[in-house]
């Protein structure tokens, strides 16, 4: 069997003022042991990414942008593109959050524009896909997954696949408290999975990493990365409280995805 590093994101969305967020990370490279076996990145918001890329640097904690621009430069008013970020020594960009999609309202192929140019720029995408309440009450679970991740990767070649992380967050259980049981987070695993093997092959499909998000906390951490397509977790809320990161974190190591 392919052996999948676990990835663990924090996603810090419109959270933490400068001191808070220098905190937060120093917390986070003081406790984080090097080479802990699990790959780990933040989110924070992009104000504060130059000063925290010195706090993590010569850590094992990735800084990443919860959004980017697909074009380099240009009059696009309010947006930031791959080479900004990357002066920044941001290494990972979320895509098509769920918050980008129906809170700001970005569509499948923006999500597709940027997730080529984080991959073209030769950073890591982590594409974000996942149902809303309503779409699940539908049975609609799989056919979303399924329509969200071809989009989303559409133009990706199986080489650029290794640049790509997936997150399964359904909905309606982010920022809510409502977490999707192990099992049926497992069962869209491996729908995802097996949607990745018919698009790309076996080999594309054993190797990408497939994580969940959804009020994931220290209490549940265990349970859903123990399932055996969950490679990680992206976390909200919980990322906010350096214990709490670092309790997921070694969750995520003890399962040894
Ligand atoms: C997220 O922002 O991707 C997320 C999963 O948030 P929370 O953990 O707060 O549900």
């Amino acid at each position: 069997m392919t052996h999948r590093t676990p990835f663990v994101g924090g996603n810090w969305k419109m959270n933490t003022n400068a001191g808070e967020a220098q905190s937060l990370a120093k917390a986070l490279t003081t406790h984080l042991s090097t080479d802990s076996g699990v790959e780990v990145a933040i989110y924070p918001p992009f104000v504060y990414l130059r000063e925290l890329a010195s706090v993590v640097a010569g850590s094992d904690i990735s800084l990443g942008s919860q959004d980017a621009y697909f074009q380099d430069n240009g009059a696009f008013t309010g947006e930031i593109s791959m080479s900004m970020l990357k002066d920044c020594a941001v290494k990972t960009v979320l895509t098509g959050h769920s918050e980008r999609r129906h809170v700001i309202g970005e569509n499948d192929m923006l999500v597709n524009k940027k997730t080529r140019a984080v991959l073209a720029a030769g950073l890591q995408a982590v594409l974000c896909i996942g149902e809303t309440l309503e779409q699940r009450e539908n049975g609609k679970t799989d056919a979303i997954n399924e329509h969200q991740t071809r989009a989303g990767l559409e133009g990706v070649s199986k080489e650029q696949l290794s640049q790509i992380v997936i997150a399964y967050e359904p909905v309606w259980a982010i920022g809510t408290g409502k977490t999707a049981t192990p099992q049926d987070a497992q069962n869209a695993h491996a729908n995802i999975r097996g949607l990745i093997a018919s698009m790309y092959d076996k080999q594309a499909a054993e190797s990408i990493r497939i994580i969940y998000g959804g009020s994931m906390k220290p209490g549940n951490a265990g349970e859903l990365m123990a399932m055996p397509d969950i490679d990680g977790g992206l976390i909200g809320g919980a990322s906010l409280i350096a214990d709490d990161f670092l309790s997921i974190i070694r969750a995520g190591l003890a399962q040894g995805v």
